[in-house]
Formats: C-alpha cells, sequence, structure tokens
C-alpha cells in the first residue's frame, strides 16, 4: 500500500489582500523539498509500529495481539486511543522503549485527572526538530530570519518544540518563553525580531502592549497553534502586529506542534504524512469518513518510538480533502480547527463553540477578542450564557452591548447576556486563553 499523493502542481501563488506584503514578491517557500523520494509506504510503516507495539506496550499488545495489516481499509477495524487511556498508563504506561532510551519527556497540565505524558527518545527528537525545521519552512522562515518564540518554555510542547525546529534551521533564535510583555515588545524592536511563534491569544496580548508602536517593527511572519483559533482572530492578529498569521497543528500526545502547517495560501493545514497517519471519523459511530465531510481527526505517530499512538481521538472537528494544493505540496490538508469536541458548549439544548463567538463579536469593530463565557443555571434550572468583552473605547459600552445581544439571537437563535467592559478589564493569557468559566459543574 502507498499513499495516493496527489500530483505536484506549481503555479504562482495569489496576492492576498490586506496590505500585508504580497508573498510573491518574497521567495515562495519550496513545499516539495525532501519529497521528491519514493512514495511514502505507509502500510510498511504500519506494520512496524504495530510489531513494535506489540512487544514493548502491553496495552496495545493487549488489543491487536501481533496484528499485521494487508491493506489500507483494514486501519478502520483497530481500536482507538483515547485521553483517558493516556491518563489511566501516567507516566509510563505507554512507553514502547527500555526507560534507558528516554532522553526528554513533555506533558500537558490538563485541569482535571492525571497529565498527559509523551516521551522522545534521540532519535524521537531528531524527527520532531525535522518536523518543526519544516513547518518553518512552509512559512517561508530561513536562516535569515530573526525568531522570537514565545511559546512556554518547559513541560509544554511549544517552547522546546519549536526551538529546535528553528535551531535546525539556522534562523537566530530569541527564546524569551511567555510572558514579561513589555520586554517581549522592546526585544522584537531592539533584535529586529522578523518572526513570532506563540499561542494566538498571546499574540493578542504582544499586539496590545505593542499598540501603534506595531508599526516600528520588523515583523512579517506569525506562527500560531495550541489552540484553535478563527479567521476573524487571524485577521485581529495580523492587523495589530503587521504580519501574516500561519496556523501550526499538534497535540502532546502526538508529540507536539509539528503534526500540520498552512502554506502561503492558507487554505487549509497540509498534514506531515510521512510521520502521521491520519483519518476523519463519525463522533459518535467511530466509523471512518470520506474526504469533504466533517468529523473527528483521528491520528496515527507512525514513526514515533518511545511514544508511539494508534488511532488517538483528538476531540478536533475537521475535514480532509485530497484536492491537490497550488503550493506543491504533496500532503493532504485538513480545515482549520476551530472546533474542539470538548470546548462545545451544549447551553439549553443548542450547540455553540467559543469561536462562534469570538467570530460574532469580531464582526463589531468596537470590540476586541479578549472575551469569556460564563456559563451557569438559573434558579428554574436553565443554561444562562454571560459574554464578557472588552471594547475599544470607554463610553457607549451599553449600546454595544445591545448590537451584539441582537446579533447573538439573529445567528445563533440564543438570548445571550453581554456584558460590554473598558479595555484592559479582563485576565490577558501568556498561553492558552481560558475563554469558559462553566459553573453548572460546581452546582
Ligand atoms: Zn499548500
Amino acid at each position: 500500500m502507498t499513499c495516493h499523493l496527489p500530483p505536484f502542481r506549481r503555479s504562482q501563488p495569489e496576492v492576498r489582500s490586506g496590505g500585508l506584503e504580497p508573498p510573491c514578491l518574497r521567495a515562495e517557500p519550496d513545499n516539495t523539498r525532501g519529497m521528491e523520494a519514493a512514495p511514502i509506504d505507509a502500510l510498511a510503516l504500519w506494520n512496524d509500529l504495530l510489531a513494535r507495539v506489540g512487544e514493548q506496550v502491553p496495552f496495545y499488545r493487549d488489543r491487536l495481539g501481533r496484528r499485521r495489516l494487508i491493506a489500507q481499509e483494514e486501519v478502520a477495524e483497530l481500536p482507538f486511543t483515547t485521553k483517558e487511556d493516556f491518563r489511566s498508563a501516567y507516566p509510563f504506561g505507554l512507553l514502547a522503549v527500555p526507560r534507558d532510551q528516554v532522553v526528554r519527556v513533555h506533558m500537558s497540565s490538563g485541569t482535571t485527572g492525571k497529565p498527559v505524558v509523551t516521551a522522545y527518545t534521540r532519535r524521537d527528537l531528531e524527527l520532531w526538530s525535522e518536523c518543526m525545521e519544516r513547518v518553518l519552512g512552509f512559512a517561508g522562515v530561513t536562516t535569515a530570519d530573526v525568531l522570537q518564540n514565545a511559546y512556554g518554555y518547559g513541560l509544554f510542547t511549544g517552547g522546546l518544540g519549536f526551538h529546535i525546529g528553528a535551531e535546525r534551521l539556522g534562523c537566530l533564535v530569541v527564546p524569551t518563553s511567555s510572558g514579561v510583555t513589555q520586554r517581549q515588545v522592546m526585544l522584537m524592536r531592539d533584535l529586529e525580531v522578523s518572526v513570532l511563534c506563540c499561542t494566538p491569544s498571546y499574540a493578542l496580548v504582544l499586539a496590545e502592549a505593542a499598540g501603534e508602536g506595531h508599526r516600528g517593527l520588523q515583523l512579517r511572519v506569525g506562527l500560531f497553534g495550541a489552540e484553535p483559533w478563527s479567521e476573524a482572530m487571524r485577521r485581529e492578529i495580523e492587523a495589530g502586529l503587521g504580519l501574516e498569521a500561519y496556523d501550526v497543528y499538534g497535540l502532546t500526545e502526538l508529540g507536539g506542534p509539528g503534526v500540520a502547517v498552512e502554506c502561503h495560501r492558507h487554505d487549509g493545514l497540509h498534514i506531515f504524512e510521512d510521520h502521521f497517519y491520519a483519518e476523519v471519523v463519525d463522533p459518535e459511530s467511530g466509523r471512518p469518513l470520506p474526504p469533504g465531510a466533517e468529523g473527528e481527526l483521528v491520528l496515527t505517530s507512525l514513526r514515533r518510538e518511545a511514544s508511539p499512538v494508534i488511532r488517538y481521538r483528538t476531540r478536533d472537528l475537521t475535514v480532509l480533502t485530497d484536492e491537490p494544493c497550488p503550493c506543491g505540496s504533496p500532503f493532504r490538508r485538513m480545515r482549520k480547527v476551530t472546533g474542539r469536541a470538548d470546548d462545545m458548549l451544549i447551553i439549553r439544548g443548542e450547540n455553540l463553540f467559543p469561536s462562534q463567538v469570538e467570530a460574532l463579536l469580531l464582526e463589531i469593530p468596537e470590540l476586541t477578542a479578549n472575551y469569556q463565557l460564563v456559563v451557569d443555571r438559573s434558579a428554574h434550572r436553565l443554561d444562562t450564557l454571560e459574554v464578557r468583552v472588552e471594547a475599544r473605547r470607554r463610553d457607549g459600552l451599553q449600546d454595544l452591548a445591545q448590537e451584539a445581544a441582537r446579533r447573538f439571537r439573529d445567528a445563533i437563535g440564543l438570548g445571550v447576556e453581554v456584558t460590554v467592559l473598558e479595555p484592559g478589564a479582563l485576565p490577558r493569557s501568556e498561553g492558552k486563553a481560558r475563554r469558559v468559566i462553566d459553573r453548572r459543574e460546581l452546582g
């Protein structure tokens, strides 16, 4: 079995609107680089993976035995792995190599239960840095760039993941980690930083701190990930920092960022299929869905040694397309993730994603992307939703609140209480923002 990679097709990129330097004036990234070799033999990678986990990981041995695949379709018969499986295996229950071969661990915090641990051999770190170098290459980063890495360094995969990729690529790395926002802005200016890496929430904080001063910055590219963000948020960040924003996708269970990234077309994220096997399944039945159908993304890490994972239920909703991309990349694309099944709120029977709220708020120019949703249950056991959002101005807040509430009613049919606050009233996030406060669980 080989992956059916779409043929290469090279064409001139379109000029994007928005006042930024059009990508066609810069060197176009070569997204076919390193892919001229033989097509990916996914079946061989699958069988190697199944042999490794069958031998080393009791969890998988119990479920899979010594299974081998003879056709790609059989992947759909393999059991899923879930976040709960990771938590029950804490810390090293899913390890597929002897402990003395592990050279690093990362983990995700998670507000409830045990953290999710992912481990790396020396080879895993090499492969990860290759993927992260490729991520930066898709965004057009070169050795001439100065890259400020404001993802948190530490147990979180973002900081060190971007760090090793950028060092491998050979640009100048400024490892600020997150926080100390004024210093971040000062360094961006003084060191003529051209590439910024951080969460989209923190990018907004940096834009706010830079204010009009962002025009003195040299930023041209930003790589943002680790939380879902909307197209409205993209416009906000691009305008606020004067850069072109790229979405990067990854998750701790799969080893961190470096699973997928946008190309300069910004029309979906290319999945690195030589490392990760992607499926979209019906979230209810678990059955695979055809290209073009929306469902839950399921990922398998084909090459990771220490912490391989088979058919991980990401809880992220997306659509896969095998339409060729004009950028030339042979990798299939997934639609930008703007809703994580875990984040979906069910309010009075209506499904609502925080990103939908974000997009609606940003339709009103006087409102910002600094918002918080407070879900509660009234004395009559009825769910209530309060949207708290900051304005760009200090007057006329009541009118703005009425306007926003009207838009919510029209767009999603929900009666929502909107509270518009003065600039600076809500807490700022240096990493992943806490957008939802659900008080129903407490009551
Ligand atoms: Zn592309």
